[in-house]
């Protein structure tokens, strides 16, 4: 038994073992070991949970200040549209945190009308 042809040492989803050859001291094949770095940043990303910035207006304020820079000759034209696509950037990043946020307060909602529908079905009256 030779070290240069060992083996993936990932079982499949079948529950087999990955026959692939991995070279040199790796542990597993190129796509055994992809998917344990995304299952690692999938991890990660759950426990790490950065809070939200929720700052729009004060890049909004920042903008608006940008283009009075911008048009009183303070800042170049060439800077500015540079920081203006920076500032677009942060928009965007700030609008899919606000979505991620908005998608769980529904959860959390819906399940609370789910609780109180089944208590109310219970006792026959609204309680709101
Ligand atoms: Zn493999």
């Amino acid at each position: 038994m030779s070290s240069a042809s060992r083996k993936c040492s990932a079982i499949k989803a079948d529950g087999a073992r990955c026959e692939r050859i991995v070279a040199g001291q790796k542990e597993y094949c190129f796509s055994h070991d992809e998917a344990r770095s995304e299952e690692r940043a999938a991890i990660a990303a759950k426990g790490g949970r950065s809070r939200l910035g929720g700052d729009l207006s004060s890049i909004k304020k920042d903008l608006r200040q940008l283009a009075d820079d911008v048009l009183e000759g303070k800042v170049n034209t060439a800077k500015g549209s540079v920081a203006a696509q920076i500032f677009g950037v942060l928009i965007r990043a700030n609008q899919v945190e606000l979505k991620a946020k908005e998608v769980e307060e529904l959860e959390r909602r819906i399940e609370q009308l789910e609780q109180r529908a089944s208590a109310v079905s219970g006792g026959g009256r609204r309680v709101w």
